[in-house]
């Protein structure tokens, strides 16, 4: 017990040094884009100058990008928890989805039952529909369907809000499956490989739990239970 307590200590101070880090990084990272950028509108700047700024500029920003995600998983703010109509929520998320390239062909069937409540930090609940939005989309080829369906559960005489997020993607093999939670697991070119971690993390915070379906080839579905 004392050793896993260490443990943990251990652990969340390496947390809180490595979100500084990531934190530190940002502010010289912006500084170089920047300035980059700048010069790359000088005149005597050639084509191929041209191309080994914008190699600069897309590096820095992939960069960004990475600890960005990363921040958000190691150091995810302390929940404060309301009530949300998650309905709602999803509305306004496929909204602001509906310009991203990556939701192209893709349709989102929304079947929360409309008077669906759930005990979540606002942004934080965005932040978990968005992530699973995007990989769901992002596991289709060309087009595609996602559907989320929920419903008031009990078990162990606790109500819960039981969410389902369904799509016809790819699919997983078992094996990824087993290591989807994991930080930096990814099978994307350019994936951080931390938004299903950073979901778990959140979920977990604000007192829910959730899991993995896949069936390779025919789709996937995450299972949410959230404080009702
Ligand atoms: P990233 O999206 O950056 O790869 P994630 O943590 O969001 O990182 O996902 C990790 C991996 O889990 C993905 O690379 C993908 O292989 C797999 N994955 C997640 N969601 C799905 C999904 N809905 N369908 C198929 N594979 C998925
Ligand atoms: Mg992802």
């Amino acid at each position: 017990m004392a050793a896993d307590l260490k443990r943990a200590d251990r652990l969340a101070a390496l947390g809180e040094l490595s979100a500084r880090m990531a934190h530190e990084i940002r502010n010289p990272l912006a500084a170089i884009s920047g300035s980059v950028q700048l010069v790359a509108l000088r005149p005597w700047v050639d084509e191929k100058d041209e191309r080994l700024f914008s190699i600069i500029i897309r590096e820095t920003d992939r960069l960004d990008g990475l600890l960005r995600d990363f921040l958000l998983y190691a150091k995810p703010n302390q929940p404060s928890k309301v009530a949300l109509n998650l309905h709602k929520v999803i509305t306004d998320l496929c909204a602001l989805l509906a310009t991203d390239p990556r939701m192209e062909g893709v349709e989102v069937d929304n079947e929360l039952p409309a008077d669906l409540v759930v005990q979540f930090d606002k942004d934080q609940c965005s932040q978990v529909f968005w992530n699973l939005l995007v990989n769901a989309a992002e596991a289709m080829t060309g087009s595609g369907s996602i559907g989320i369906d929920g419903a008031l559960v009990s078990s162990d005489g606790r109500n819960e809000v039981r969410i389902r997020i369904r799509d016809n993607g790819s699919g997983m093999s078992q094996d990824d499956v087993k290591q989807v939670f994991e930080p930096f697991f990814t099978t994307k070119k350019g994936g951080t490989g931390l938004g299903l971690a950073t979901v778990y993390r959140i979920v977990e915070t604000n007192g829910g739990r959730m899991s993995i379906n896949s069936t390779l080839g025919k789709g996937t579905t995450v299972t949410l239970h959230l404080p009702a």
